[in-house]
């Protein structure tokens, strides 16, 4: 698409009618009730994009209505024309790719090349889902009695709340609304403030495809009182959440007191281990897509990179050199490899983390430092001989950062991989068969990468185990968490 400029990006957006700053609820575009709003900045200039509505639990409450009254008509629809709204929603999106992109980078910072890959990542879940609504199927189950039959219903669980973070603004959204859409849910989302334009105009472009006015809609603002309104719902019967492990954890108690079924994506420390029988080029390029795509603010990026003794030197050094290759700028020029992170608070926990390492003794292969461009820009950093007593071992570091621990064999490669209460994403490097299946079996996480550092797809289970989540993202189990099972006992039939 090549280098483009900020304001003629945001002209194009305006011009396919894609800034959307209000909330959407019951199909109509509403402001804060109290005239609340807040900023949306641009990442890598401090400019300001927009000024979108701030809401609260007011509006919740109205959104939840109308996802409640929607539920009993939407529900009620043929799977093959739920399937068909769906479907027009992911040809929109995708005829819309351009402008949904531009708007991610500027809201998120991620270069134009990842936010194009994410509006492919983000339709294909409706592409999927549009297939898989028509593949709920029941059971009949052998009866126990000869008048009898038996038979499993799967029904559409109601309301669905669903809570996404920024560093997905669209692909965090379509994987939970596709899934509960297809299956006759409602649904209230819940975008986070740093990126809610790429939400809205995503909703857009669901009405523009007839899903219908009430079955989608969008609050954004005070995510405590808009969290809490959902939770107190006896109406939302479902809430689901891709964000931090703390937020989480309030998520799952508060949804305790009605019930509720829960989903969570949470935070991850993915250990990405090199064997010394690794392929160094397929090891060096899989673990820099794993590190450092996003500029490192993913949940399956390669937190702790293991490298065994043998191969350590010359990993590092190759490693180092892939590394200094990254271009750091703002995402909307092309040259762009790696954008700012998210605001200044990211920026802070990775020079903590940094300094946390160095003083106990790591070193400073790469980077290390804030970038000359200032604003929320961090050097693209390698961190070698970390150990785990250091933070860059034991938590998130959500960015650019690549600590390297040496480690001498597989059984401690697994113990150190495993230390730890997180478990989504880990990744290995061997050429040995036998190591590959031995080590995926012995990894307590979710998604395994056995050379290979990107590794989601639409068509395959997303999520983690321990601390890092419960439920299934993407695929057909994707369907399960937004379905509840009925038994139906039909007697007397002799
Ligand atoms: P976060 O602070 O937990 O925010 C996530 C969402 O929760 C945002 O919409 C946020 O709203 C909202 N929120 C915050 N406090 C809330 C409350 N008390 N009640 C209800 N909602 C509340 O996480 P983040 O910093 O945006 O995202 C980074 C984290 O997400 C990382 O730990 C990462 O690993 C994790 N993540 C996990 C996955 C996965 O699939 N496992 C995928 C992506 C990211 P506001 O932004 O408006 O405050």
């Amino acid at each position: 698409m090549g280098s483009v400029d900020a304001g003629a990006a945001m002209e194009k957006i305006r011009a396919a009618g894609l800034l959307r700053t209000r909330g959407l609820i019951g199909g109509k575009w509403v402001d804060a009730y109290d005239g609340k709003t807040i900023e949306v900045q641009n990442p890598a200039t401090g400019e300001v994009l927009a000024n979108v509505a701030c809401m609260g639990n007011r509006e919740t409450a109205d959104a939840i209505t109308s996802a409640n009254t929607t539920f009993y008509t939407w529900s009620k629809l043929t799977a093959s024309e739920r399937s068909k709204a769906l479907r027009k929603w992911h040809d929109l999106l995708m005829s819309h790719k351009e402008e949904l992109a531009l708007l991610m980078t500027l809201e998120q910072g991620k270069p134009m090349k990842e936010a194009l890959g994410e509006v492919n990542y983000g339709a294909s879940f409706i592409e999927f889902f549009a297939e898989e609504a028509k593949r709920v199927y029941g059971d009949i189950i052998p009866p126990t009695l000869a008048d009898r039959r038996l038979l499993v219903l799967k029904q559409p669980i109601g309301v669905v709340g669903a809570i996404t973070p920024w560093n997905f603004p669209l692909a965090m959204i379509t994987r939970k609304v596709g899934p509960a859409l297809a299956c006759g849910c409602t649904v209230v989302v819940k975008p986070s403030e740093f990126t809610p334009l790429t939400a809205l105009a995503a909703a857009d472009l669901a009405l523009q495809a007839g899903i219908p006015a009430g079955a989608l809609n969008v609050v954004m603002g005070n995510a405590p009182e808009i969290g809490d309104e959902l939770m107190q719902s006896t109406q939302v019967r479902k809430i689901t959440f891709t964000g931090s492990t703390a937020v989480g954890k309030k998520l799952m108690a508060g949804s305790a007191n009605t019930v509720k079924k829960v989903s969570l994506e949470l935070g991850g420390n993915a250990p990405c281990i090199v064997f010394d029988d690794a392929d160094i080029d397929v090891a060096v390029k899989g673990s820099l897509a794993a590190k450092f795509r996003n500029s490192g603010q993913t949940c399956v990026c390669a937190n702790r990179i293991l490298v065994q003794e043998g191969i350590y030197e010359k990993f590092a050094s190759a490693f180092v050199k892939a590394v200094q290759s990254l271009q750091v700028g703002n995402g909307l020029e092309e040259s762009t490899s790696q954008g700012p992170l998210i605001n200044e608070a990211a920026v802070q926990k990775v020079e903590k983390f940094v300094g946390d390492a160095t003083s106990k003794g790591a070193n400073i292969m790469l980077g290390g430092k804030r970038h000359s461009l200032g604003m929320s820009f961090y050097e693209p950093t390698v961190v070698g001989n970390v150990s785990n007593d250091m933070l860059l071992f034991s938590e998130e570091v959500f960015g650019p950062v690549a600590p390297l621990i040496p480690f001498k064999t597989e059984e401690e490669a697994i113990h150190l991989a495993n230390d730890t209460n997180a478990g989504l994403a880990a990744y290995m490097f061997t050429k040995n068969i036998a190591r590959s299946w031995r080590v995926s079996e012995a990894l307590e996480y979710g998604l395994v990468g056995v050379n290979e550092g990107l590794i989601s797809t639409e068509v395959a289970p997303f999520g983690g185990v321990k601390q890092s989540g419960l439920g299934r993202e993407g695929s057909k189990y994707g369907m399960d968490d937004y379905l509840e099972i009925k038994y139906v006992c039909m007697g007397n039939l002799g």
